[in-house]
């Protein structure tokens, strides 16, 4: 086995790891951490550490760590047939299974699913799709797509435009053209203060009505959303903003992605977001939760009135011209195959809600008067503290102070992995749904100590 300073040595010379600050890690200014095992709602790293990880990886490792079921459904499919492609035709018992296993629990009127291996690519295949579908419709200029500030959709060229954080447009040139943003439905950060939640919601309303008019719904093709803003800051949106979004989108002919890569397989404590808050998207985008991460694998659940127009264009112009060599995996799908059982025999979701309903709970008791929290936010099992300077005013800490990464520094210290979202200090919780009470209590308590350890 090689030794930790070696492993530290080749880490900071040869990894380029995502997401990270690259000349403070390899100057070593910036901690690694090697790990190298977990079981249910716990990592361990090399150090001997073992760690509550309270974010599920990063809202991913639904099923938590080290199921023996999904272990053995990957070698078996390994074994048997590691890999064959999908093109023209082609399929395993695996991905034909988890087809059916996934329109079975998806909205009634959605049809198809196209396999990809990332929440980014699923998304990037969704807008191809919508592009596709309009102008087999004879409708070119129909191509924009509408995201919001703080929605979070990837890190490619397109999906990396429709993400609203500055942090990964800044020096990038994106967005690119064909995307704009409009409002986060992110009541407590509202301009106006004085607005009432209802009035904020006819704000949102307003404000997207307006870009339609002035863009013209002739040249807008679609509108995405997360049901519950995920790494934008994890804010559920206010009661009636879906209601009021929806007709406006229909009204214009402006097509839905529901992006469930976070949501999608019982986050909020049922099977879609999209159930919880009555959307009907035209498309519904799937990761994460689809195997609990333990092998790549995303999806692209289309709509029957899409899936009509779609082929038709192949009727008119012969195959679709979009395929990954890895979609539909063997191995992602065993692997989703397993895991999606696993959901149901263990009754996950049930626990999500109960145990993330107390999670939210306790959280809100412990801290929701703490001078230096403004607010603490949750549904299903995702739970956020947002800090503020000063909370009658609502006045932010500056970005330069850290406050948020502090505290979340402070909590890992404790062996609790709990996340800084990336913009604003916004301490985020997505636990795995096996979370047990006892385990969310140490969840609750330590956060506490690691406020009070920077805030006093
Ligand atoms: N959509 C949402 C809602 C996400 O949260 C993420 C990832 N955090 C993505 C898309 C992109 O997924 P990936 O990182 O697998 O490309």
């Amino acid at each position: 086995m090689l030794r930790n300073d070696q492993l530290d040595q080749w880490d900071r010379e040869n990894f380029f790891h995502p997401s990270t600050h690259l000349a403070q890690f390899a100057r070593g200014e910036a901690p690694n951490r090697i790990i190298t095992g977990g079981t249910g709602s716990h990592i361990e790293d090399r150090e001997g550490n073992r760690l509550l990880d309270a974010f599920a990886g990063l809202y991913c490792v639904n099923v938590g760590y080290g199921r023996q079921d999904i272990a053995d459904a990957i070698a078996e499919q390994a074994k048997e047939l590691a890999y064959y492609h999908a093109y023209v035709g082609h399929g395993t018992e695996a991905s034909i299974t988890l087809s059916k296993m996934i329109l079975d629990r998806a909205p009634d009127h959605m049809s198809k699913v196209y396999f990809g291996l990332s929440g980014s690519d699923a998304n990037e295949t969704n807008i191809k799709l919508i592009w596709y579908y309009n102008n087999i419709l004879g409708r070119p200029e129909k191509k924009k797509i509408i995201s919001r500030w703080r929605g979070y959709h990837g890190s490619g060229l397109m999906t990396g435009s429709l993400t609203g954080l500055h942090l990964f447009h800044q020096k990038f040139d994106l967005p690119l053209s064909q995307v704009i943003h409009t409002e986060a439905p992110y009541y407590y950060r509202r301009d106006d203060v004085s607005m009432s939640e209802d009035q904020f919601v006819a704000h949102c309303a307003a404000e997207l009505e307006a870009m339609i008019e002035r863009e013209g719904a002739d040249t807008i093709a679609a509108f995405i959303g997360e049901p519950v803003l995920g790494t934008g800051g994890i804010v559920p949106p206010p009661a009636g903003y879906w209601e009021a979004i929806q007709p406006i989108l229909e009204k214009h002919d402006i097509l839905l992605i529901a992006d469930e890569v976070v949501t999608g397989f019982g986050r909020l404590g049922t099977m879609f977001g999209s159930e919880h808050y009555g959307l009907k998207p035209d498309l519904i985008t799937i990761a994460k939760g689809l195997t609990s991460a333990y092998a790549p694998l995303s999806g692209s659940i289309v709509s029957d009135k899409m899936w009509k127009v779609l082929e038709q264009g192949t009727d008119e112009n012969g195959p679709i011209g979009h395929g990954w060599t890895y979609s539909a995996h063997p191995i992602g799908a065993a692997a989703g195959v397993a895991n999606l059982k696993l959901l149901d025999d263990l009754n996950l979701i049930a626990n999500n809600r109960e145990v993330g309903g107390y999670l939210n709970k306790t959280m809100t008791e412990a801290l929701g008067h703490h001078p230096n929290v403004g607010e603490v936010r949750g549904e299903g099992m995702l739970c956020a503290v947002e800090f503020v300077k000063d909370k009658d005013s609502r006045t932010f800490f500056d970005a330069a102070d850290k406050i948020g990464p502090q505290i979340a520094s402070a909590l890992v210290a404790d062996n609790v992995i709990g996340r800084a979202m990336p913009q604003g200090d916004i301490l985020g919780f997505a636990p795995p749904f096996c979370l047990t009470r006892a385990e969310a209590d140490e969840v609750v308590e330590k956060t506490c100590r690691a406020v009070r350890a920077v805030l006093g």
